[in-house]
């Protein structure tokens, strides 16, 4: 605790022994507080299954990030990723299986995106990016294509290795929209992009599929 700055005391030298002891298992039991209360910050906020931020974090930092840019002049996408045919995968290998790949999916997008970006669970095989981007209007859209299809581009080359079903092939499909150019909020955000990626899927799958403008 004393090594994390968590607790801070004064000590007077010289110390009574017993007093020292008393002051050391208040500053353990305060720790010990502290850190259940991070772990369990953890726990809201994390998807059990692939350990990604679950869908409320996504839902409240697609907000922050869309005022950051509303302030700021900035633009951001957000992309939704579908796994293709995931069904049958289930259907085909088990549902255990199915999670171990979810997981592995996840772990792969986090790895793809850029540092400043965030992926989430935004549920069932479906996740989430909210990419800040570098350039807005045209500029950023390309940006942000970019981004996206380099990730489809691996899941489509890499098989997944270390699963009984391996090598695995999966294929994913994305919807993407920008803000401010396809919504003026969150919910017309994800609404934009879930329309793409729906688009995406009846155009074929394993592509991405960009919103229409408003
Ligand atoms: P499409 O290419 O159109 O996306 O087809 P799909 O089969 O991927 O999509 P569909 O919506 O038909 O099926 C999604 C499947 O995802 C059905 C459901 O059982 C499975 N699923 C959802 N959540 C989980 C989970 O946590 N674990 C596992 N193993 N499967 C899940
Ligand atoms: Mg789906
Ligand atoms: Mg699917």
């Amino acid at each position: 605790a004393l090594n994390n700055n968590d607790i801070h005391k004064f000590f007077l030298k010289p110390w009574e022994n017993e007093y020292l002891l008393v002051q050391m298992m208040e500053a353990v039991q305060t720790h010990r507080t502290l850190v259940e209360k991070a772990h369990f910050e953890y726990l809201s906020i994390t998807d059990p299954v692939t350990q990604l931020t679950n869908h409320r974090h996504f839902q409240d930092q697609l907000r922050r990030h869309i005022e950051l840019c509303r302030s700021g002049g900035g633009s951001l996408a957000l992309a939704i990723f579908d796994v293709d045919h995931f069904k049958s995968f289930n259907d085909r290998f088990g549902h255990p299986e199915g999670d171990r790949l979810l997981f592995n999916v996840a772990s792969q997008l986090k790895a793809l995106a850029s540092p400043n970006a965030l992926v989430s669970r935004y549920g069932g095989e479906e996740f989430t990016l909210i990419l800040p981007l570098q350039s807005t209007g045209e500029a950023g859209l390309i940006e942000a294509t970019a981004a996206c299809e380099r990730i489809r581009a691996h899941f489509e080359r890499k098989p997944f290795s270390g699963l009984s079903s391996s090598p695995a092939y999966v294929t994913i499909s994305a919807g993407l929209a920008c803000f401010p150019a396809h919504g003026n909020d969150a919910s017309e955000l994800i609404d934009a992009a879930d329309r793409a990626l729906y688009q995406a899927k009846r155009q074929g799958r394993n592509q991405i599929s960009t919103a229409s403008k408003k």
